[in-house]
């Protein structure tokens, strides 16, 4: 059976718990906000509850610089949600951050083919919605 576009569900939407709102709200404001451990500052991303280098569970939010290096890439052929189905294939790039931790998103722009560890890329963002916003990465020069 032929599956047409109009019948694929819709990609699902994060679930964030309230504790990550700053990220997300972040993202609606197109501004790159981290997770920071207010006790010895060591920045993180995801947004998790224990710093990994003091265990401080005390958190701050600090808005960081989009921009960064290619670190890897996967291509997706098989979606793991009949909602990319109409993405595929596509490439998700992991990004060190310029502040020293990694971000995963979309590439947008460009072809994997194109691709080279250490790149310089910037954080971009797609509104998808009134309430959600979404990052994606763009190489320098190509935005
Ligand atoms: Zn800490």
């Amino acid at each position: 059976m032929t599956e047409h576009a109009s019948q694929l569900p819709e990609p699902p939407r994060p679930e964030p718990p309230l504790e990550h709102r700053p990220y997300w709200d972040g993202l609606r404001e197109h501004r790159l906000v981290l997770q920071r451990c207010a006790r010895c500052g060591k920045l993180r991303h995801y947004p998790r509850p224990l710093c990994d280098a003091c265990y401080s569970m005390d958190v701050e939010w600090s808005e960081v610089e989009a921009r960064g290096t290619l670190h890897s890439w996967t291509v997706t052929h098989h979606p793991f949600h009949p909602g990319f189905k109409r993405q595929v294939p596509y490439c998700t790039v992991t990004v060190d951050l310029a502040e020293g931790v990694r971000l995963q998103a979309p590439l947008r722009d460009a072809s994997a083919a194109a691709l080279e560890p250490g790149m310089a890329v910037t954080i971009d963002y797609e509104d998808i919605d009134a309430e959600l916003t979404l990052p994606c990465v763009r190489l320098v020069g190509r935005a």
